[in-house]
């Protein structure tokens, strides 16, 4: 109980805490990102007029809260700036490869488990899919981060974030699938492990009674096996 109690109040900080900004926290935090997206910048070139474009957004809000003298309010208008670098597609963006290579492990762990015999056809068939879809979405996301999509320059936070999504989902769909696929194989091992043990078992050949194979005297009669 004390610890849900704890739990409880640690949850009611948290949420307390990210309703309420403080200048201080806010400077804090846009210090970080300031730093991240000058970062960002040198990895990804291409995307150098971008975050431009959002540095420029978010600091436009972030010099008018200079002038607002009630803490609370200024505070918050600072957070504003802080979401638009760290939300959305600044922020798929500065996750978008890792998120990638993490899918590509997915798609690694995905490839091991076609090989089970216990997969039935649909199980293939369904790897094959879940595969492909996994090379997609990298592909279109590595597209995007290397500027290689047509027409990127029209609304690119769109489809920054809809590459991004596509990674999400696409690792979910795989992840789900392996620890499905994983069970069904391990209660297909486990039925076929008891089928062997019964197929194992000995007759005794007093009472007919059937014994494990490991035992060596009759359970029921007690006749040595
Ligand atoms: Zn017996």
């Amino acid at each position: 109980m004390k610890k849900i109690t704890f739990f409880i109040i640690a949850v009611i900080a948290f949420v307390f805490n990210s309703c309420s900004p403080s200048v201080e926290g806010e400077t804090k935090n846009w210090d970080r990102n300031i730093n991240q997206l000058l970062k960002l910048k040198t990895d990804l070139p291409a995307y150098e007029g971008l975050i431009n474009k959002k540095i420029l957004e978010a600091e436009t809000i972030f010099k008018s809260a200079e002038n607002i003298s009630d803490e609370d309010v200024r505070a918050k208008k600072m957070r504003k700036a802080n979401n638009i670098l760290s939300y959305g597609c600044i922020d798929n963006l500065k996750n978008m490869s890792s998120k990638i290579d993490d899918l590509n492990k997915k798609k690694r762990e995905i490839e091991k488990i076609i090989k089970n015999k216990n997969n039935s056809k649909n199980d293939v068939i369904y790897i094959m899919t879940l595969v492909e879809n996994c090379k997609n979405a990298v592909k279109k996301a590595e597209k995007i981060l290397n500027k290689e999509t047509e027409d990127l320059d029209s609304n690119p936070c769109k489809k920054i974030e809809r590459a991004f999504k596509g990674l999400e989902t696409t690792y979910t769909e795989t992840n789900n699938a392996i620890s499905d696929l994983k069970k069904a194989h391990k209660e297909i091992e486990e039925k076929e492990k008891k089928k062997e043990e019964v197929a194992k078992d000995i007759k005794c050949e007093y009472c007919g009674t059937k014994n494990k194979s490991t035992a060596v005297k009759c359970k029921s009669c007690g006749a040595n096996l």
